[in-house]
This record gives C-alpha cells, structure tokens and sequence, in this order.
C-alpha cells in the first residue's frame, strides 16, 4: 500500500546529507507515522469499530489516526487534557484536519499518567486503543519496512541515521532493524525522558 520512498540530495552549510523522503508516501498518511500505523492499515481487524488515543491537542500523531480511521471506516475518539479556547475558536493544522476526517475530541482535566490509564481503562473488543505518539509495539512492523529501505544504501555509503525522537519509538525500532549507527536527539523532555522511553 505504501511504496519505497526516495531518499534525495540535500546540502545545508556544505554539509551533503541525503533525506528519505517519507513526506511523500502519500497526500495524507504519511511521515514515520504512516511506518507506525502501517500495521493497522495493512490487517484486518473485523471486530474493531473505534479507535480512541490521547496526547497532545495539536499532535502529528492524532492527525495521522485520524485519516487511518477514515480509510478504516472507524470511529475515531482522541482524549486531551486541554484545549484552549483560542484553538476551539480558530481551529487550524491538525487540529482542524483531524476534525474534518471526523475525529471526535474530548478534553478531560486529568494528569498524563491518569489520562493515560484511564484510556487504556476503555479497552473493549470493539475498541482499539493507541498508546500517545503512536508508542505501540505494533510500530515495529512497519519501522521495519523502513530499516529494508535504507539498510542497503545506508551500507554502500557509509551513512550514519540521524532522526529526531518524540516518544523514541522511530529511532528504538530503526537502531534495531539497521546494520548502521542510528543517532537522535530528544525533542521532548531530556535524555533521561528519552532513555525510559526506550527501556
Ligand atoms: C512523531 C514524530 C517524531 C517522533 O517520532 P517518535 O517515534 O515518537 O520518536 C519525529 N518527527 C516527526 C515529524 C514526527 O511527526
């Protein structure tokens, strides 16, 4: 469903780097997002109807539920702990992408660690839950679509990984299905945030 993205040329202050462009895989689905939720779009699963998940309210990870859910055909329910009253005025990004796919969002005042074990407290056999930022272990599958990608070239020209981490899941995944050295730097919280992650 998803093809083999390019990976293109890019020179910044003389450094060359080379860039997979996973912002192509498609219109909608795509970025490592589309690697994370691959598992979900590629199976069947006949007794899911709804698809709930809580972060962020603007997060990339909500927006690419979203469109999952449409092509699924799934309700999709998205809990947050806040939303200002500015965004609720003048939706805009995901947000507002994720509300025309049809997301229903619910702000709940509880802490990330209740947020989270309240959600997860939701779990039917109708419903499936994703965990914030997509830290699934149903990620792996296809992060490992994407280390094949690369591995070879990567290989051939002596490349180190380089990506950012906001959960960790990406690079965790990636550092164990590459055969090269995967570098990131924590984008949320710090390293020692980042380690749990990965532990
Ligand atoms: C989600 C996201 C990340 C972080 O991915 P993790 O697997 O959570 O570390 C990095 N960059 C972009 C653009 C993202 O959308």
């Amino acid at each position: 469903m998803l093809f083999s993205s390019p990976i293109t040329p890019f020179i910044f202050k003389n450094n060359f780097y080379h860039i997979k462009r996973d912002d192509l895989l498609d219109k909608e689905f795509n970025g490592n997002k589309a690697r994370k939720f691959y598992y979900f779009l590629k199976n069947d699963f006949p007794n899911i109807k709804k698809v709930i998940s809580f972060g962020s309210n603007q997060s990339n990870a909500m927006y690419s539920l979203s469109v999952l859910a449409k092509m699924k055909n799934w309700e999709f329910i998205y809990y947050t702990n806040h939303i200002s009253s500015y965004l609720k005025n003048n939706p805009s990004g995901n947000y507002l992408n994720a509300l025309k796919n049809g997301m229903k969002i619910v702000e709940i005042n509880l802490s990330s660690e209740d947020l989270r074990k309240y959600v997860l407290s939701l779990k039917d056999n109708s419903t499936l839950i994703i965990e914030e930022g997509g830290r699934n272990k149903e990620s792996k599958y296809g992060i490992k679509i994407l280390a094949n990608e690369i591995n070879e070239y990567a290989k051939k020209n002596s490349l180190k990984v380089f990506l950012p981490s906001g959960t960790g899941t990406t690079a965790y995944f990636l550092s164990k299905y590459l055969e090269v050295e995967v570098i990131t730097t924590p984008c949320v919280g710090d390293s020692k945030y980042l380690k749990k992650q990965f532990n």
